[in-house]
């Protein structure tokens, strides 16, 4: 590496090296390991698909776009300066403040002489001969690199439904996370919005405002809570800001990282009035503490389960005035909490509005897109915008969309055909010297604190390898295997792994994600950092290191 003299990759291959390493992404994990790798004096370069930095948060503009974490749970908390000069305005930040936030970010630390925009990686292939990593852009151009370094997002590859005639439409139409980087008006216009996930439920919300009328087409309800966002004024954050050191060492306590934790009760443990109370008052506090600071049991237990469902429709049929509209937005095919629980302001008065109709595709399924708009099985329905929020090839999908072949061109989507099989959700056998960040197995939560750690984590595996000369790092079978089976013993007994949702790997538009998979570490957060940490201090004993 060119930080060690010392430290020389076999004879003949030193200079046909570009980089020492290359990180796909100039997102928020992308942007954070080029700062830690820079500081062991690397020589670095991300290439990022699109023209600035910020990842999810540069391709997400929707209306409504915003954090389900409290901001100041959110940020890079590595920098006390950074901490000390950003000024968060809302307690759940707009998409627009996030973006701000990380260009600010990506200039204060000079980050961008490193980070070559407009460059999609199509493939990296690995070769022994040399211990480095071929990438190829797009565009033809190639680099080779010792360590390969994957900061590609668990939900970057956005995914279109698949209906006859999507591109036959003539008015305009949007996937929510390749929004157009121009404001899009709805005042007057006719517009659809397919999917009712968390990004359906904040575009919703927000385009009902002005929408001359709104037309939702759902397939699947889902359990949504208020976010009971607020302003924060410069009192109060001059208030969070000292209190930052409390703020992230909660984080780093609780199960996901958040600020909310399970309640230690078990939900039957406390009488029926007690827990009327407790459900009240989740409901009214701000964020996810109804899901993640709710009674410990209600995730794995159906008699529990059961009891905050029942709270959370009797709210939905309290909010929504019509009660037919009501029983279509009350899930019947999963229980509260088992997929993520979009977060909302208003989204359910949004169905009291003469403005607003629900589609609900179960009963007139879509036949097809037409030039006007959407044709179901009993109406067409005239457009002038369609919005498909649609969701993600999650996880591993973008990591299928890149040709990654590791030893004797092994593909990596061929090695994880039965689901992915990873060392700590880092490192995979096979593929030596190339290192995830929020890959398939890794602790996720709160995104940005469970980043800080998998890439200070990978930092110190690259020191390790830069101060004992090493120039391949590459998992073992039986650390693989261990590891895989830890996770998939660990997503036993949970509700949510018996539901069909991104977390469970299914994506019905995608090819072969049809079958629930276990891609997720459901473990807490403690757990995960505890077992990488063993890893590191005993000398990576799982890894073959040369
Ligand atoms: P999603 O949860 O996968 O939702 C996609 C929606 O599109 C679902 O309602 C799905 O219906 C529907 N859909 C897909 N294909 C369809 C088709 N052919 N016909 C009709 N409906 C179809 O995706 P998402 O809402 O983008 O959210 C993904 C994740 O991103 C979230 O769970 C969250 O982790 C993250 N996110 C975070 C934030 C935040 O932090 N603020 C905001 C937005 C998203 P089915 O359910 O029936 O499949």
């Amino acid at each position: 590496m060119a930080a060690s003299q010392d430290n020389q990759p076999p004879a003949g291959t030193a200079s046909a090296l570009d980089y020492d390493a290359i990180i796909i992404g100039a997102g928020m994990s992308g942007l954070y390991q080029l700062y830690r790798l820079r500081e062991l004096g690397l020589r670095v370069r991300v290439l990022e698909t699109g023209t600035g930095v910020g990842g999810t948060w540069y391709w997400n503009r929707y209306p409504g776009a915003r954090f389900d974490s409290e901001s100041y749970s959110y940020g890079y908390s590595f920098s006390q300066e950074l901490l000390d000069e950003w000024d968060w305005t809302e307690h759940f930040s707009p998409q627009p403040e996030t973006l701000r936030y990380l260009n600010h970010v990506a200039d204060k630390f000079d980050l961008r002489r490193d980070i070559q925009f407009k460059s999609r990686v199509t493939s990296a292939h690995y070769q022994e001969a040399t211990r480095a990593w071929d990438v190829t852009l797009e565009d033809g151009s190639r680099y080779r690199c010792r360590f390969l370094i994957t900061a590609i997002g668990l939900l970057s590859a956005p995914t279109m439904p698949r209906m006859a005639g999507v591109d036959t439409f003539k008015g305009q139409s949007f996937h929510t996370a390749r929004w157009p980087h121009e404001p899009v008006r709805f005042e007057g216009k006719r517009v659809a919005v397919i999917g009712t996930g968390a990004t359906g439920v904040q575009t919703i919300q927000e385009v009902a405002k002005t929408a001359g009328h709104l037309t939702i087409f759902q397939r699947t309800p889902n359990w949504c809570a208020p976010l009971h966002n607020g302003k924060i004024d410069a009192r109060e954050m001059a208030k969070i800001r000292a209190d930052y050191p409390d703020i992230f060492k909660r984080c780093q306590e609780t199960f996901a990282c958040f600020l909310h934790t399970p309640d230690p009760r078990g939900t039957f443990e406390v009488t029926p009035e007690e827990r009327e109370a407790v459900f009240e008052r989740l409901y009214a506090d701000r964020g996810f503490g109804i899901w993640q600071g709710n009674f410990r049991d209600i995730l794995v237990d159906r008699k529990a389960n059961a009891v905050i469902s029942d709270f959370v429709a009797r709210k939905i049929r309290q909010r929504v005035k019509d009660p037919v509209v009501a029983e279509k937005l009350i899930p019947k095919n999963h229980g509260f909490g088992t997929r993520r629980v979009p977060l909302e302001t208003r989204y359910y008065e949004v169905y009291n509005q003469p403005n607003v109709t629900l589609v609900d595709i179960n009963e007139t399924p879509i036949e097809r897109v037409t030039p006007d708009g959407i044709k179901t099985s009993d109406a067409e329905h005239a457009f002038d915008i369609i919005i498909y929020a649609t969701g993600f090839d999650a996880i591993t999908g973008a990591y299928d969309r890149i040709d990654l072949r590791g030893i004797d061109g092994q593909r990596l989507k061929d090695a994880w055909k039965d689901g992915p099989q990873t060392y700590l959700g880092v490192l995979v056998e096979g593929f030596p010297n190339m290192m995830m960040l929020m890959g398939p197995h890794t602790a996720l939560g709160n995104i940005p604190r469970s980043i800080e750690y998998n890439v200070e984590w990978v930092t110190g595996l690259v020191r390790h390898a830069r101060d004992n000369n090493l120039t391949r790092l590459e998992a073992t079978p039986q650390g693989v295997a261990s590891w895989t089976d830890h996770v998939r013993a660990l997503g036993m007994g949970l509700l949510s792994n018996e539901v069909d949702s991104w977390m469970t790997g299914i994506n019905k538009n995608v090819e072969g994600k049809q079958v629930r998979t276990v891609a997720r570490y459901s473990g807490s957060a403690p757990a995960y950092r505890a077992r990488c940490d063993e890893a590191a201090a005993g000398g990576y004993p799982e890894l073959r290191l040369g």
